[in-house]
Parts: structure tokens; C-alpha cells; sequence
């Protein structure tokens, strides 16, 4: 008899994609086959996104396609905390569930498509099933945020913190790592607050005790002696911790850290964590423990109530902060946030001009950062073979968001593999490297 077969559509952020990952699992442990497209599916899973205008336009418009190419179709995730937004435009959706919902979305599946009888056709492996190449996974710490930033629906979409014991987190890191994982991509909403909804609870793991803790997870982490790559910390006092394990070289020296913007005032009004701390002083001690740190950072321009003086006040930060990599959006109102409501919206035109602005002026600096880079060796991770060479990331590119290494001629690597090499050739955003 034929299995069942699910068609899943994966959006989003990588937070989406881990919840994509672990309904995958289930549903593969129970002898459904997958598809990533609706053709020869039985069923279709659209796991979406909310986050903003042009990823909502998105989900709906893959809702849409999904219908009209299979007919059941099934929808989760942060889209789907507006539930009657989707139903009254699609009638005929099967089941609607917000962010994660494994199991609502599989008692749909279930009810919708039921599973064979033998579970235990199609095994799985321990580490579950993964989205991304086997050399890399994401590893998602908590769910949730307890921050209210005006712009962001999140929390009402995902609600409050809620993180996974310390234990829990490094029996999953640990079985990736057996499987030849490389490198762990540690995600949240907030990683810096992991543990404080459990009250930093401790737990056994490898007979020794740790706190569900930001800097306690980053030393567990450490032991297993991969790549570790920190996204979504906030620059609160205690994030200095980890500092001296990225210049020990047991986790990877790189931060991922949304400051949003640089001006007091927009940082008041965005309603953003650690929004009173000192980032330049910080950033500059930083250095001073680890100078190979990569900082990456996201920025917003053109919020409501953005002056002429606070986007100066956010050019000379980036002056200042020289940051390695920056990813920059225009403001865009998100239905149901605070910030809908405040007043001294930026037009549009300003907006565009602002952004253009923020990104010469920090592709300037990122360019300059790369160039220093010649000239000096470093163990890349090869991430596919292509017929020209390989394509690899240093230990300051996170995968799909950063830049890239090329090694050309290189056609004898292996994805997965590390290798050291020479960077010979850098522009704003990639490097060419030979090996050494
Ligand atoms: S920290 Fe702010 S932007 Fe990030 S998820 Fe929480 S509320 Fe949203």
C-alpha cells in the first residue's frame, strides 16, 4: 500500500524552520512521506510567516497556490494566530494552528490523511529530520519573548518565554553533534534571557551540573567541540561572560545582535531591551577581550518619529561601532503593533532615501573591514562543491545571512569538511581564499 504523502511549504525566519523540522519528524515516524511541493502530495502543510507585510502577502499568496494545485491544505504557524484573516479569504483550509503547534498539526494531518498502519516503515534518525545540509543545524533554546518592542507582533503571536531545560537542549545539540553536525546555529527570540521564565534551573547533563542560563548553555556548548554560532543576543551586562570563550576559541567569535537603531529617543519609543546600555563602550571592551569578534546587526530606519538628528545620531554610531555585517529594513507597519499608533510617521520617500543612505554609508565601512581581511589564514567550512570549486563560510559568515568563501579549483573538498586557507581577494560582502 502507497504512503501517505504530505506536500510541506516552509516560511519564515529559522525559528519557523525548527518547528517545520519537528513536524516533519513526527510525521516521518509515522510512515508519511514528505514532499516540498503540492504535485503528487495527498495533502499540503504551509507553514507561515506574520512577521511583516511582504511575508504575510507571501504566506497567503503559497495558501492560495496550495489550493489551487492540491485542495487540502493545512495551515500553521505565525500567520496563523490570525486565524479568521485566513479563513475568511480561504474557506476551505483544512485546520489553522499558530506557531508551534506540532501537534495540532498533526492530529490535522491525522484526521485529514490518515497514517498507515506500520509506524515503523520509514525510520528516522535520532537527530530527527533536518532542513538544513547535515553539517549544519539550527538548535532552538526557547519559544516566545517577554520583551513588548512597539514594531513587533511576536509576543502576541508566540506569547511569553518559555525556554527548554538546560539538559534537554544539550541532549539535542549532543545527538546533532554524533550525527556530524558542525555547526549549531543557537536561535530564539531573546537569547540572552534564556532561562529566567525556569529560574535558571539546574540540571545533570554529562554527570555535571548546569543552570538553564545563557553563559552556563554556552559552556555546555563549548564541550562538544563544533561550531557554535550565538543569534538574537541582546547586549545586556551579563552577555560579557561569553566574551573569553570566543577569544579561547570554544565557541565561535561572533555575535548576532538586532540593536534596531542608535538614538536614545527611537530606542525609548521601539520600547527595545537593554535599550539604556552603553553599546559602544561595550562593543569596545569586547574587542579588547576578543579583537577577531564579528558583530552582525539589523537596524530599522524611518520609525515613527525618526528626525533628521536621530538618523544622524544611528550614521555616527555605525561610524563609531564599525560592525562587520549589517542587514537594514525601512520602517513598515506590521497590523495589530504599538507602533501603528505613534505619531510623526516618516513618509515614504524619506524613508527610501534614508535607507539608501545607511546602506553606502555602511557598505563603506563593511568593505573596509573585509580588505583587512587579506592576507590573513583561517579554517573555513566547506558548505557545497560546485564545478568552478568550493564554496565555504568562515567562522564570520552565519549561514544564508552572511557572506561567502570561494576556494576555486577546490573540486576534491567535501561538504562538511573544514579546511584552512589564505584569503587572497575580499569584496564588501564575500572573500576568495586559496588553500594552504
Ligand atoms: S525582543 Fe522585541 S523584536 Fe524581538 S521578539 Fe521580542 S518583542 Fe519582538
Amino acid at each position: 500500500m502507497k504512503e501517505p504523502r504530505v506536500g510541506f511549504i516552509s516560511l519564515g525566519c529559522p525559528k519557523a524552520l525548527v518547528d517545520s523540522e519537528q513536524i516533519i519528524t513526527e510525521l516521518k515516524s509515522e510512515g508519511y512521506q514528505i514532499s516540498p511541493d503540492y504535485d503528487d502530495a495527498d495533502l499540503v502543510v504551509v507553514n507561515t510567516c506574520g512577521f511583516i507585510d511582504s511575508a504575510v502577502e507571501e504566506s497567503l499568496e503559497s495558501i492560495g497556490e496550495a489550493l489551487d494545485s492540491n485542495g487540502k491544505v493545512i495551515v500553521t504557524g505565525c500567520l496563523g494566530a490570525r486565524a479568521e484573516e485566513i479563513t475568511s479569504r480561504f474557506p476551505k483550509v483544512l485546520s489553522v494552528s499558530g506557531a508551534h503547534a506540532k501537534d495540532e498539526v498533526v492530529s490535522a494531518v491525522h484526521k485529514h490523511l490518515p497514517p498507515l498502519h506500520n509506524p515503523y516503515t520509514d525510520l528516522v534518525p535520532a537527530q530527527g529530520i533536518k532542513l538544513t545540509p547535515n553539517h549544519y543545524a539550527y538548535l532552538k533554546i526557547s519559544e516566545g519573548c517577554n520583551h513588548r518592542c512597539s514594531f513587533c507582533i511576536i509576543p502576541s503571536m508566540r506569547g511569553d518565554l518559555v525556554s527548554r531545560p538546560i539538559d534537554e537542549v544539550m541532549l539535542e545539540a549532543e545527538t546533532l553533534a554524533q550525527a556530524g553536525v558542525k555547526e549549531l546555529l543557537v536561535i530564539s527570540q531573546d537569547t540572552s534571557a534564556y532561562g529566567v521564565d525556569l529560574n535558571y534551573q539546574s540540571r545533570i547533563w554529562r554527570n555535571t551540573t548546569y543552570n538553564t542560563q545563557f553563559h552556563s548553555l554556552v559552556e555546555a556548548l563549548a564541550e562538544l567541540g563544533i561550531w557554535v554560532r550565538l543569534h538574537y543576543v541582546y547586549p545586556y551586562p551579563h552577555v560579557d561572560k561569553v566574551i573569553p570563550l570566543m577569544a579561547e576559541g570554544k565557541i565561535l567569535p561572533y555575535l548576532d545582535i538586532p540593536f534596531q537603531h542608535a538614538s536614545p529617543e527611537i530606542l525609548k519609543r521601539m520600547k527595545r531591551p537593554a535599550a539604556s546600555e552603553n553599546n559602544l563602550k561595550r562593543i569596545q571592551s569586547w574587542r579588547e577581550i576578543c579583537p577577531d569578534i564579528t558583530l552582525r546587526s539589523t537596524f530599522i530606519v524611518g520609525f515613527p518619529g525618526e528626525t533628521e538628528q536621530d538618523f544622524e545620531t544611528l550614521l555616527d554610531f555605525l561610524t563609531e561601532a564599525q560592525l562587520d555585517r549589517v542587514g537594514a529594513f525601512a520602517y513598515s507597519a506590521v497590523d495589530g503593533a504599538k507602533a501603528n499608533e505613534l505619531p510623526a510617521a516618516v513618509p515614504e520617500s524619506l524613508k527610501k532615501e534614508r535607507l539608501q543612505r545607511f546602506m553606502q554609508h555602511q557598505a563603506r565601512i563593511s568593505a573596509k573591514r573585509m580588505q583587512g581581511k587579506i592576507g590573513r589564514q583561517a579554517e573555513v567550512l566547506v558548505d557545497e562543491v560546485v564545478a568552478q570549486g568550493a564554496v565555504a563560510r568562515s567562522q564570520a559568515d552565519a549561514p544564508e545571512i552572511d557572506g561567502q568563501v570561494f576556494i576555486d579549483g577546490a573540486t576534491h573538498l567535501k561538504p562538511g569538511q573544514w579546511v584552512q586557507v589564505e584569503f587572497e581577494e575580499a569584496d564588501e560582502h564575500d572573500l576568495w581564499a586559496h588553500l594552504i
